[in-house]
């Protein structure tokens, strides 16, 4: 009765409304009617006129019906674990279309049987790492490390350095999930030095494997030893080497990178790998290896709870098949060609009327890869206040601040979106300080 008096519109009346039953069948019914009854509820509190309910419930309602928001990653950290590491290609992208309805990933249409799941990916795999008899796809690095860990070594000592008792972020740390497994872990040697005799002697009727970690998210100098992959192959037991990072054969711009052909090369067991760092694929974990080993781990029960989804597999495929992921384009971006973009850039919101200027810019892979290497680039400086304004924008962008300035590197934004970037920033800068009106 109240709200007729004030001229709040009905509900019922106002989700007939035919742009809000197109925004239900969009977004649900339940985020639709959230928004209504708050528009309500603004009426009654007199800051919104009764007239303006319908379109003020539109203006609110989200895009998708996913909070996740799409960013412009202008950081130059390539990986960012909090931005969803690998942006995937265009193919990929396309992929996880396809395969987001009925699709036959375990099913041969040609005798309508069960087929061999994720058949595809798994060929790509092998195609791309020849020297790996097999292949297996669990849900992320840390996972293939634990179905390693559970069929080779529970109950079992697995062998690793002390140099290699990585922490690998979030307060996730690899010796604790190792000794999750119900393996016990015999560490060996010092925290920079570690030998052969140190592995040799304490190799004995308990051990599981020899583990070998790429310590991915930092860098050791000075007095320091570990030892190559073939010489613990040498030892007689399986190997099992966990590169991180995904690189299937060797990167001429990461040259102290190690990859899945070298470690397999040199005779490990297994290599376990991300496919979402330098691979620039979905999140997955991978497996190469020898035929015997990779069997072990596919027949674990195990297997079964770490298996990938439909999207994974087709995105992963796409990855290995298609052109190359943004991941690896970023890696080799020429300092030469982000210079002029920075310029252009700077050019762009200096004629917009904001204050800015281009400075060098070392880019980073991040995401626990190529610890240490800087890539050389520039970057469009601003004033640090800009940051929180443009992240919360649209599109947003999310910069980097150094030395209480904000850096919008283009390494990682996809060149065509140059132009969004410059919107952003001209939308936000200039809310917060007009243009001057005098051009001098
Ligand atoms: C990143 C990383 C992991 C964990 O892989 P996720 O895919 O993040 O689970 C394990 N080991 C190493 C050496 C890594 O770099």
């Amino acid at each position: 009765m109240d709200d007729v008096r004030r001229g709040v519109p009905r509900t019922d009346s106002l989700l007939a409304d035919p742009r809000l039953v197109a925004a239900a069948a969009r977004l649900g019914r339940p985020t639709v009617k959230a928004a209504v009854l708050a528009a309500q509820q603004r009426v009654r509190g007199g800051t919104l006129p009764a007239a303006a309910v319908a379109d003020s419930v539109l203006e609110s309602l989200p895009v998708t019906a996913t909070t996740l928001r799409a960013v412009l990653n202008a950081t130059g950290v390539i990986l960012h674990t909090n931005l969803g590491r690998a942006p995937l290609s265009a193919a990929a992208r396309q992929a996880l279309v396809v395969a987001s309805g009925y699709v036959d990933v375990e099913y041969d249409r040609d005798t309508g049987r069960r087929a061999r799941r994720g058949r595809g990916a798994l060929s790509a795999l092998r195609a791309a790492a020849p020297a790996a008899q097999d292949a297996l796809v669990v849900t992320n690095g840390a996972a293939a490390l634990v179905l390693a860990a559970t069929a080779l070594g529970a109950g079992r000592e697995i062998v690793i350095s002390r140099g290699e008792l990585v922490e690998i972020g979030d307060g996730f740390r690899l010796p604790d999930l190792l000794t999750s497994t119900g393996a016990r872990l015999r560490e060996v040697g010092t925290t920079n030095r570690t030998t052969l005799a140190d592995y040799s002697s304490a190799l004995g009727p308990d051990t599981g494997f020899v583990c070998k970690v790429h310590p991915a998210n930092f860098r050791m100098q000075g007095f320091t030893a570990a030892v190559p992959t073939a010489q613990l192959v040498g030892l007689g037991l399986p190997v099992v080497v966990d590169i991180g990072s995904g690189l299937l054969a060797p990167d001429v711009s990461l040259p102290a990178e190690p990859d899945a052909a070298g470690a397999l090369a040199a005779g490990a067991a297994l290599v376990t790998a991300s496919g979402d760092k330098l691979l620039g694929g979905p999140q997955a974990g991978l497996v190469l290896g020898q035929q015997g080993y990779v069997d072990q781990l596919r027949r674990h029960p195990l297997a079964r709870a770490l298996r990938v989804d439909k999207l994974t597999l087709a995105a992963l495929e796409a990855t290995l098949r298609g052109p190359q992921p943004p991941v690896r384009a970023a890696v080799v971006a020429d300092p030469a060609g982000l210079a002029r973009r920075a310029e252009a850039l700077a050019e762009a919101l200096r004629r917009g009327g904001a204050e800015c200027a281009v400075v060098p810019s070392e880019g980073v892979v991040g995401g626990g890869g190529a610890p240490g290497v800087l890539l050389p680039g520039w970057a469009v400086a601003l004033p640090a206040e800009a940051a929180r304004a443009l992240r919360l924008g649209s599109p947003p962008v999310i910069g980097r601040v150094e030395r209480d300035r904000l850096l919008l590197d283009l390494r990682c934004v996809p060149p065509e979106e140059d132009a969004a970037v410059r919107d952003a920033v001209l939308a936000v800068v200039l809310a917060a300080a007009p243009a001057p009106t005098s051009g001098s």
